[in-house]
């Protein structure tokens, strides 16, 4: 006989459980915080506390590796060295709050706007103290890489290149490089020489490369035609950053690859036109993966108003053909999969007084709404729930390294899961927004389907069943390690 209790089982059953084997009836049998098995509907172990959600959606937590949380910083006021904290952008409390508002249980943060930013061991442990007090949702965060140009703080200049392998073993899943200018003077952009060095450093790692692919010659050329154009006008600010820019980009990347053993991940594919040299990359046996996000999904640039520039980023939003061809790229599985590039500021930042694309800053924030976004978009074009779990958990966690821990409902992984109601229809408004400034071109909306419930390692971290939503904001999100 043993003294020890046995540690209870849960068993979370709907009549739709996205399971990595389709939709179907099921239970989801949990003990302690992990997923035991996925049982018959009917085959509920005796002593298992049962909850039943009855139709509503039961899906894995989802995984957004894309996000500007912002955080560490410190609140020093610039210095030579270093710009000012940005932490004031946002931060791990309210980001990985409007996470598990949207049924993500894990957030991989972008080595940038953070200050410092994440390129070196000390600016990773600054980070990780500042998620251990604030993370309500799990999350890792990717190292920068960055050229020679960065202001970068903490009396580094220049390259990190040296720091690569000290992040590879403090346990980062991978590296984010810019082939432009990233908007921030303390992460530079690398360039052709640089990029092969970072590669060269990353080889045989198993560590994905993510990369902003847009390359400055298109978007210069593009320049001089535009001087005497409309800056309140979002069609100036598509006509400045050409597909070309996309297209020379990851040309320049392709040509490149075969030399290394790097996986290479595209981040935030705006131009369709990649579509087609994504395939033939992949067809020639080169390991390259894509994500889109939900604004190229959700938006085209014909009917963004002028001054409108909550709606500004880069890559820019383009045409609504270029739209449809992206959902076909996602369905035929071209693109891999769709983050949010969560990418918020303060308000005085989007200069709305001038409405001018060119002075405001670029990002849109959507943390949170990726879910109902995607399932809306999904509605008119014969969609399915297993390409939302794809979509937007299973094949995410595979580029962070986690696929056997997050993304999908099976034995052994994380119990994250979401309760999803996928028929109720509602407008977004500034309550809904749990980031730090509720500030969205999504304002206004009209999505179909909600998140009702969120669960990490199966702990209720939202709840929204009554008029206001509760959370439990303890910071109980772990750093996952590749
Ligand atoms: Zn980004």
């Amino acid at each position: 006989m043993t003294s020890s209790h046995p540690k209870p089982v849960w068993a979370f059953r709907s009549s739709r459980v996205v399971t990595p084997q389709g939709v179907r009836p099921a239970a989801v049998l949990i003990r302690s915080g992990r997923i035991l098995k996925l049982a018959e509907w009917s085959a509920i172990p005796p002593k298992a506390q049962l909850r039943d959600f009855g139709d509503l959606v039961l899906m894995p937590g989802l995984v957004d590796t894309h996000v500007h949380i912002n955080d560490a910083g410190d609140s020093q006021p610039a210095s030579q060295d270093q710009p000012a904290s940005r932490s004031h952008w946002e931060g791990f409390a309210t980001a990985t709050r409007a996470a598990a508002s949207g049924g993500v249980t894990t957030l991989v943060d972008m080595p940038l706007n953070c200050v410092p930013t994440t390129t070196s061991t000390h600016a990773l442990e600054a980070k990780r103290a500042a998620a251990s007090l604030h993370a309500a949702v799990d999350w890792m965060t990717w190292g920068g890489i960055v050229g020679n140009d960065s202001q970068v703080g903490n009396g580094n200049h220049g390259s990190n290149q040296a720091e690569i392998p000290n992040l590879i073993r403090a346990g980062v899943p991978g590296f984010k490089a810019f082939l432009i200018d990233s908007g921030i003077p303390d992460f530079a952009w690398t360039d052709r020489p640089q990029l092969e060095r970072a590669l060269d450093a990353l080889n045989n790692s198993g560590l994905p490369l993510l990369v902003h692919a847009e390359l400055a010659a298109p978007i210069l050329a593009a320049a001089q035609s535009l001087a005497a154009c409309d800056w309140r006008s979002h069609s100036t600010w598509l006509a400045s950053r050409p597909d070309a820019s996309e297209i020379d980009a990851l040309e320049m990347l392709l040509a490149l690859a075969p030399r290394f053993r790097v996986p290479i991940h595209i981040v935030h594919v705006s131009s369709a036109r990649l579509l087609p040299i994504l395939e033939q990359a992949r067809e020639a046996g080169l390991s390259i993966t894509a994500e889109t996000c939900p604004h190229y999904l959700h938006f085209a640039a014909e009917e963004i108003s002028d001054g409108a520039t909550s709606f500004k980023c880069a890559p820019p939003i383009r045409a609504a053909a270029n739209r449809e061809a992206l959902w076909r790229g996602l369905k035929d599985g071209t693109l891999d999969f769709v983050a949010t590039d969560h990418s918020p500021c303060p308000p005085e930042l989007k200069q709305f007084a001038s409405g001018r694309f060119d002075l405001a800053w670029g990002g849109i924030a959507s943390l949170g709404l990726a879910l109902p976004i995607l399932w809306t978009g999904l509605h008119s074009r014969e969609g399915s729930l297993e390409q939302l779990v794809r979509w937007l958990a299973t094949a995410p966690a595979k580029l962070a390294g986690l696929a056997r821990q997050k993304g999908s409902l099976r034995p052994g992984a994380d119990a994250d899961l979401v309760v999803f109601d996928p028929d109720s229809e509602w407008t977004v408004a500034e309550r809904d927004l749990h980031f730090r400034h509720k500030l969205s071109p999504y304002l206004g909306a009209r999505l179909k389907g909600k998140v009702l419930e969120t669960y990490l390692r199966g702990d209720c971290i939202y709840w929204a069943r009554g008029l206001d939503p509760v959370f439990d904001s303890r910071p109980n999100g772990k750093e996952l390690r590749r």
